[in-house]
């Protein structure tokens, strides 16, 4: 018999993925171990994937082009939802900006990374956060507002350090690359909101948490990918 009630009937996740490939392999990789911890035996997840070619996604994104990637991940989205997801994850936070165009194509649940985020802050009891993403997350209203909205304080780094760890995102962390002169940047960033009474920091770019380890920082961290992982993980075994 299995371990919790719904392995049995356990959910299709859907994935967009590939934004970058880097942080989709471990979706998979831990929503296969979640469902193996819950469920134990041979179970594993239930998945689709639709992985992209990210550097068309990027181009998109330097060029202001939103509303194409927009449709083109969402005719992805409805592609998953054909072949049979009951539910979406879209596998990266800056994408986000464009999430109401997929939310609007399919007629699934979609589980909303900023959501996800903003109850594990408020289930933390913390009010005040540190975020860390793209300058896309970083800067701009999609993200931060819908944590803003259920009344939690989003604190940024400044400009020149936002540009950084930008850069490290693209140029490092979605090729595979990883170093500790860039480890020492995010930690600085971190030092700085604790200076400023953040009391967690959102990793809030699936990427960083394969720089950036909880035991390293001095304040706790909410990695997004984990996060949204949990959570999806809650979905499939739901009854
Ligand atoms: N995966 C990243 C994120 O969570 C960045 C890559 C992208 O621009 O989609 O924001």
């Amino acid at each position: 018999m299995s371990a919790v009630q719904g392995c049995k009937d356990m959910k299709t996740v859907g994935l967009l993925g590939g934004m970058s490939w880097e942080s989709t392999a471990l979706y998979y990789q831990l929503l296969n171990q979640g469902i193996r911890e819950r469920c134990g035996g041979l179970h594993s997840a239930q998945i689709l994937l639709a992985s992209v070619d990210f550097h068309t996604i990027e181009t998109l994104q330097q060029q202001g082009r939103w509303e194409e990637a927009g449709s083109f991940l969402a005719d992805l989205a409805l592609r998953l939802e054909r072949g049979g997801a009951d539910f979406l994850l879209l596998c990266t936070n800056t994408m986000h900006k464009v999430a109401p165009q997929i939310e609007a194509a399919i007629s699934i649940p979609f589980l909303h990374l900023a959501d996800t985020t903003a109850e594990k802050v408020k289930e933390r009891g913390e009010t005040r956060v540190g975020l860390l993403g793209t300058s896309f997350t970083m800067e701009e209203d999609f993200y931060r507002e819908r944590l803003q909205n259920q009344g939690i304080e989003v604190l940024v780094p400044e400009k020149a350090q936002r540009l950084e760890i930008n850069r490290i995102i693209f140029a490092e962390l979605c090729c595979g690359k990883v170093k500790e002169e860039s480890r020492q940047t995010y930690l600085r960033a971190v030092a700085d909101f604790a200076g400023q009474s953040v009391q967690s920091v959102i990793l809030g770019c699936t990427e960083i948490g394969i720089l950036l380890k909880a035991d390293q920082s001095s304040l706790p961290l909410i990695d997004t990918t984990h996060i949204h992982v949990e959570s999806a993980i809650r979905q499939m075994l739901s009854t």
